[in-house]
């Protein structure tokens, strides 16, 4: 439990269970709040004024085909019982003059006709439910309702409540609800809390809220739950978005402060190292840009003060080789130097890449030119024996490469000198493993972290605010093109026996091919076609005769290796996979690639997936089958891929398409999440603002002595860990 310094934070950390009682706390949970500083951000998504009519036909269209409950106010007409026993019922029609629906009511007569009665007591009502369709007709059925009428409201069960909620007030908003908590109830509770913290003192000091030129945080509640006008509630907004934003941007600037304080231990290149002998061997020139890198980190690793950079680079554009030399530069200093992978597959391909790549340089797994060190791999399926081994070659200190996964992180592994962590794929790895891995001993290791997701300045600045970031752009010289075609497999059936032949006429040329689906198989959950049924298919008819292979995360560790080993050895012609192969997977003889159901995969995903062809000289074709019709948006994205490979393109479109917690690689739930209204590409602005201030907090502040900034700082810190607790 965090202690806070403050009234104000303690008085929102106070938990709904005891605010407004266990019960409907519980139902608050679905919305994903649990304090009274959860529920006061929780805002209204739209807007009723008493007088104006909700447009019935945009509000249809805004909520065709999804869950969400509804609520509008409408004209009442056609109230009339229908039916025979058992579906006899109420039917209303609610209109606003130009688009209409039915609401519905069963039940026994007597109710029937208490609703009628109910009903017709006037001419305007608030209708609150989910919309369903019954013969291509939009209905509510079961709504709960009140009518508007001079003396008030009047409704089913919750008619008080919604009384009581919107009094007298001529302008409501509307809470996103849930099925046991209409938007009135919401208010409702949002009314308790507003009481329960009415002599809030703002903890943002004074000097930052007037250079944000923001409202006071007890006015800014008030403002958005009990506005007067649009423009009122976008002022309170306005208010409790630069919080989120300063409050992670106050966090990361103290925590750069913080790095900036601990130590590490330089690792300086040494003539005649093992650098030097790796760069001789290597079989391309690096790039400018990988020089330049380079350089960067050297100089990096060269400080007492731990290296914290980021390495964003498109699929293919060579950031493995640059981490490589940065972990050659301090396996020659004498320290460790770990690869972390997001997955075992990709351990043991970085393992494969970094053997070749060192080609000549290694024997078995010693590296023998030079200081000699070994290349050790460490994840959790392999036998205790095999881990014994690796880790008794960790501490002892003999390994200097490092390459694994999670399992790294567990207790049982004691680094010798631990030098560098490169942490591969960032965004599947939480933020906050980072700082674990951080914390061992009382000299920090330094940090490479690498991303293929391009990711926008603003964005980078929330989640990545305390790194420093390099960027490869070029993609290495050699890169084949690779062309996309999206197939309509109900339209253009013929295109897809034709996409068949084509893996045909690769593997015929030695080519090898990779057919991706979107589930394991027929038992999965998912929609689409299973990995175990398109192979099946294959072997079966159109590509008979090919040596064919299938993997997937279920198989064993062991048996995954094992193909991925055949598959680069060149002995299986078509690896028939799941969505596992997108990250790292490096076989330049690949050239071809065809995807079942791509609708089901997103665009960064797609992107990545395209990456693993067309690394070597061939050139590369890769073939989305899909079922989703045309101008769908789910054709859309396909289009869009199919269209452009520049990865910052699909990143921009797949970010905007995708909910910031997914961004964020945090807590899919955004329970604990920081940011519960910022939205980081939409608000790049606001979040330079308050990085902008940050800075001068810190500048003016370096001990954090002020309670409310301590408090920003504790909230975001708290979080952070509770994330990573359950992600462990
Ligand atoms: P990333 O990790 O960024 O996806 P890799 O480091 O795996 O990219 O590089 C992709 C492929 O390009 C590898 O086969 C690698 O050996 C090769 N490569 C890297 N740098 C160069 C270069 N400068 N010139 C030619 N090929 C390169
Ligand atoms: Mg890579």
């Amino acid at each position: 439990m965090t202690t806070w310094k403050t009234k104000a934070f303690q008085d929102l950390a106070v938990p709904l269970t005891k605010a407004i009682g266990p019960e409907s706390a519980q139902q608050f949970l679905k919305l994903n709040c649990e304090t009274c500083g959860d529920l006061l951000r929780l805002l209204p998504r739209h807007f009723m004024s008493g007088t104006e009519l909700t447009d019935i036909r945009s509000l249809i269209a805004r909520h065709q085909g999804d869950d969400e409950y509804v609520a509008l106010l409408a004209r009442i007409s056609n109230v009339h019982i229908k039916g025979e026993f058992p579906r006899q019922r109420v039917e209303v029609t609610l209109s606003d003059g130009h688009g209409s629906l039915t609401a519905t009511f069963f039940g026994q007569k007597k109710y029937l006709e208490y609703w009628q009665r109910l009903l017709s007591r006037s001419e305007r009502g608030i209708f609150a439910g989910k919309i369903g369709w019954f013969r291509n007709y939009p209905q509510l059925t079961h709504p709960a309702f009140a009518m508007v009428t001079k003396n008030g409201f009047l409704g089913n069960d919750e008619a008080q409540e919604m009384a009581t909620a919107v009094g007298e007030k001529s302008f409501i908003g509307l809470y996103p609800q849930t099925s046991k908590l209409m938007t009135w109830v919401v208010a409702k509770s949002i009314k308790t809390c507003l009481g329960l913290i009415s002599g809030l003192e703002d903890p943002l000091p004074r000097w930052v809220r007037d250079k944000a030129e923001v409202s006071d945080l007890l006015l800014a509640f008030h403002q958005v739950h009990t506005p007067m006008s649009k423009k009122t509630y976008d002022k309170g907004v306005q208010r409790l978005l630069f919080d989120e934003a300063f409050a992670t941007q106050v966090a990361m600037a103290y925590r750069r402060q913080d790095s900036s304080k601990h130590t590490a231990i330089p690792r300086l290149v040494g003539p005649d190292g093992l650098l030097t002998a790796f760069d001789a061997h290597l079989p391309f020139t690096l790039t400018h840009e990988q020089i330049e890198i380079g350089k960067a980190i050297t100089e990096d690793l060269g400080k007492t003060r731990p290296m914290q950079r980021l390495l964003q680079g498109e699929v293919g554009s060579g950031k493995t080789v640059v981490a490589l030399r940065a972990m050659l530069t301090v396996a020659d200093a004498g320290g460790q130097a770990v690869l972390l992978a997001p997955t075992e597959v990709l351990a043991v391909q970085h393992a494969y890449t970094v053997m070749e790549l060192m080609g000549e340089l290694t024997h078995g797994d010693l590296i023998t030119a030079g200081p000699t060190t070994d290349v050790v791999l460490l994840t959790g399926s392999m036998t205790a024996a095999a881990k014994g081994a690796a880790i008794a070659k960790i501490t002892s200190g003999e390994a200097g490469i490092i390459i694994g996964t999670h399992a790294l992180l567990s207790k049982g592994v004691q680094f010798a000198d631990l030098g560098l962590v490169v942490v591969d794929e960032q965004h599947r790895f939480g933020v906050e493993q980072r700082n674990a891995l951080a914390d061992q001993g009382t000299t920090r290791p330094h940090i490479l972290v690498m991303t293929a997701t391009p990711i926008p300045r603003s964005v980078a600045m929330t989640i990545f605010g305390d790194l420093d970031m390099s960027t490869l752009v070029e993609i290495p010289a050699g890169r084949a093109q690779v062309t996309t075609t999206v197939v309509d497999v109900k339209a253009k059936p013929a295109w897809v026996d034709r996409a068949w032949e084509r893996v045909r006429e690769e593997v015929a040329r030695g080519r090898q091919v990779f057919v991706v689906a979107p589930k394991i198989d027929p038992t999965d959950k998912n929609e689409g076609t299973s990995v175990v049924e398109a192979a099946g298919m294959l072997t079966a008819g159109p590509l008979a005769g090919l040596r064919l292979a299938v993997l997937h995360s279920r198989l064993p560790t062991s048996e995954k290796t094992d193909i991925m080993a055949r598959f680069t050895a060149g002995e299986i012609d078509v690896l028939v996979a799941t969505s596992m192969i997108e990250v790292g997977v490096d076989q330049p003889n690949a050239s071809m690639m065809v995807v079942f159901d791509a609708e089901r995969f997103g665009i960064s995903q797609l992107h990545q997936l395209r990456g693993r062809i067309g690394r070597g000289e061939y050139p590369g074709v890769c073939i989305l089958l899909t079922q989703a019709e045309e101008e769908t948006p789910a054709r859309e994205r396909l289009e869009a891929v199919a269209q452009t490979r520049d990865g910052f393109e699909l990143a921009k479109a797949d970010l905007a398409q995708r909910r910031e917690g997914d961004v964020l690689g945090m807590n899919q739930s955004g329970r604990r999440s920081s940011l519960r209204l910022l939205k980081v590409l939409e608000h790049g602005e606001i979040i330079d603002l308050a990085r902008g201030l940050a800075e001068e907090v810190v500048r003016r502040d370096p001990l954090m002595t002020d309670p409310g900034i301590a408090d920003y700082v504790a909230d975001v810190e708290a979080r952070a860990q509770a994330d990573l607790i359950e992600s462990a």
